[in-house]
């Protein structure tokens, strides 16, 4: 079977298939809705505590499942919410449902502050953190009595009928909770949920994709920050009285494990995990007191014995992990249609001139010169060490030269960073694969055209049809690329299951989702076959009569001379010789120090 014949399109949403995709969350809506008519009141109200719990977990799920960000004290970002409602209903005589709307900017506030460290810090540090945060809320919050009223604290807002009884309150937070989750999916099935998961997993590539890591975390944060201030208002109502203790620490690591048990990157999990663990405590009052305890110890188990969380857990039981076909034949007539970019204006060179680079004592780059014209192959060789990589790393910006520029066209490309230069189409790939092997392939070579959609976060949050079309037509694109290198039937696996020459074709396939000027390449045939180093041959020299200028750097020589039109020998961080590849294979000093005789 060719790879063309399988190719899994995305169904169009036919009613059916969306009424069969929607029969589970109709379902559990159904089911919180009818809820009230089976339990008693106190149960309603544990209820409620675990949808509040769930606005907040919504949020940080982005933070710490999707995004990979270490945040374990966003209780002090329920608290900042709890006392903006609390504090404008009892002293400024503010509506509930308006303060509501003001604790959300204020959480919204906060959690951009919060994110703020995360920028430079990791993992640990960035953790202690967030940690600091919320022991500073609480310290301000018992330590200014005139607004907070300490340690005796203040009235939780009363919500105005009908949300003023326990049933009418239940489904106040209930609605906040189903608003949290749709908000949460969509955010997650879009591009910045591929974003947030390239800054988790692979934050290196994200920015070679153009994701702008630092104001994507940003964002995340302010809006997760978000639904914590709402969460925050809606547990001070339903405490009904708020003091700096109802914030503990035990709430705070609760919510993190929620998302770490539910697992990394899903929506379902954690939500179970939330409603768990919420009604847990009630249904074992002893645990209670263990709770300190009882949360850390799980906090270990999770993250010794099922890191990927219960859903990871419960996939791998289910889910077949092997995927059946491996790469076919590319159709390299498939990336004409991939690449062309009907806006776009002549494709413009890549000019390094007298580059030089040292990293301590170690001269990598030394003076190098470099031209790469559009619609050109241009081959670089050289021992290992001799500067192929850090050259690559320069042009992609991710080291800045000491001396020397870089331009496309005109442009000289000092200061700009990596995802600018992906931007302006720059793309690369790496010698090492990096590939988010949590993702599907599909979502894999849709990351490479990240920078290209135009939906605002708040507007795709809300889902609407311009998005979705948006994210259509690059699924089409990116499936297009899939079958350019012959990976089209393995669309829906995860990353991770290919072999490692396969995704070396992913991350071709997500640089031509990029519609690059200039693809830089870096060892693409190391590992391959001899008739997939022919597919690779056959892809780039397309490429090329495309108009897309190619660096590829290469230890098959005789791929380099074969397709090349220009070779360049570095060594010892200086060119050694540059020329057409018969005058470069020739070369004394090439085969004295390179080639060989
Ligand atoms: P190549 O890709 O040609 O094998 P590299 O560009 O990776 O070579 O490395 C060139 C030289 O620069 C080597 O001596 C290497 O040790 C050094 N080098 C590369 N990257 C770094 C770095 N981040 N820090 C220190 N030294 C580096
Ligand atoms: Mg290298």
């Amino acid at each position: 079977m060719t790879a063309l014949s399988n190719v899994e399109i995305p169904p169009q949403a036919t009613p059916w298939r969306l009424a069969t995709r929607l029969a589970p969350a109709a379902a559990a809506l159904a089911a919180a809705g009818l809820l009230p008519g089976v339990v008693d009141n106190y149960w309603m109200q544990i209820a409620a505590l675990a949808c509040i719990y769930w606005v907040l977990i919504a949020g940080l799920n982005l933070i710490v499942g999707y995004a990979g960000q270490l945040a374990i004290g966003f209780v002090g970002l329920l608290a900042i919410g709890a006392y903006t409602a609390a504090i404008l209903c009892e002293k400024l005589g503010v509506p509930a449902l308006a303060a509501l709307v003001v604790a959300g900017c204020s959480g919204a506030f906060f959690g951009f502050l919060i994110g703020l460290p995360s920028l430079r810090l990791k993992n640990f540090y960035f953790a202690m953190t967030t940690l600091g945060f919320a022991t500073i809320v609480t310290q301000i919050a018992l330590g200014w009595g005139s607004l907070t009223g300490g340690g005796i604290g203040l009235p939780g807002p009363v919500f105005p009928p009908p949300f003023d009884t326990p049933l009418g309150f239940y489904y106040l937070a209930l609605a906040m909770a189903v608003l949290a989750t749709y908000v949460l999916r969509n955010i997650a099935i879009s591009n910045f949920g591929r974003g947030l998961v390239a800054v988790r997993d692979a934050d290196v590539a994200a920015e070679a994709m153009g994701v702008p890591v630092v104001r994507l975390k940003l964002v995340t944060f302010t809006f997760s920050g978000g639904l914590a201030g709402v969460a925050g208002a809606l547990y001070a109502a339903r405490q009904t009285y708020i003091t700096p203790d109802a914030f503990t620490f035990d709430l705070s690591v609760m919510f993190f494990i929620a998302v770490l048990i539910g697992g990394r990157g899903r929506i379902v999990g954690p939500m179970v995990a939330t409603a768990v663990l919420t009604l847990l405590p009630e249904i074992a009052a002893p645990l209670v007191a263990w709770s300190s305890f009882a949360y850390g110890l799980l906090l270990l188990l999770v993250v010794l014995l099922l890191p990927g969380g219960m859903a990871e857990y419960i996939d791998r039981i289910f889910k077949k992990r092997s995927v059946a076909a491996r790469i076919t034949s590319p159709k390299v007539a498939a990336i004409a249609g991939v690449i062309a970019r009907p806006d776009a204006g002549p494709p413009s060179p890549v000019r390094v001139k007298g580059v030089a680079l040292a990293f301590g004592g170690v001269r990598a780059l030394d003076g190098v010169d470099l031209l790469v014209e559009p619609g050109t192959i241009h081959g670089l060789i050289g021992p290992n060490g001799s500067g192929k990589t850090t050259l690559l790393n320069v042009i992609s910006g991710y080291y800045a030269p000491n001396d020397g520029t870089i331009r496309l066209g005109e442009e000289d490309m000092a200061g700009l960073p990596v995802q600018s230069r992906s931007r302006l189409g720059i793309a690369r790939t790496f010698q090492t694969p990096r590939v988010l092997g949590n993702l599907s392939v599909l979502d894999n070579a849709m990351l490479g055209a990240y920078s290209h959609f135009e939906s605002s976060f708040p507007l795709t949050a809300l889902g609407l049809p311009r998005t979705r079309r948006e994210d259509h037509a690059i699924r089409e694109r990116a499936l297009q690329a899939l079958t350019a290198v012959g990976l089209a039937h393995c669309g829906q696996s995860r990353a991770d299951q290919l072999q490692h020459t396969e995704q070396r074709f992913l991350e071709i396939a997500r640089c031509l989702v990029m519609q690059p000027q200039i693809l830089l390449l870096d060892e693409p045939a190391a590992g391959l076959a001899a008739d997939e180093i022919d597919n690779l041959a056959s892809l780039i020299t397309k490429l090329s009569t495309l108009g897309v200028g190619v660096l590829l750097i290469e230890h098959h020589t005789d791929l380099v001379f074969q397709i090349s039109h220009h070779v360049t020998v570095l060594n010892l961080g200086k060119v050694l010789a540059s020329g057409s590849p018969a005058e470069v294979r020739s070369n004394k000093e090439v085969i004295h120090a390179y080639l060989g005789t």
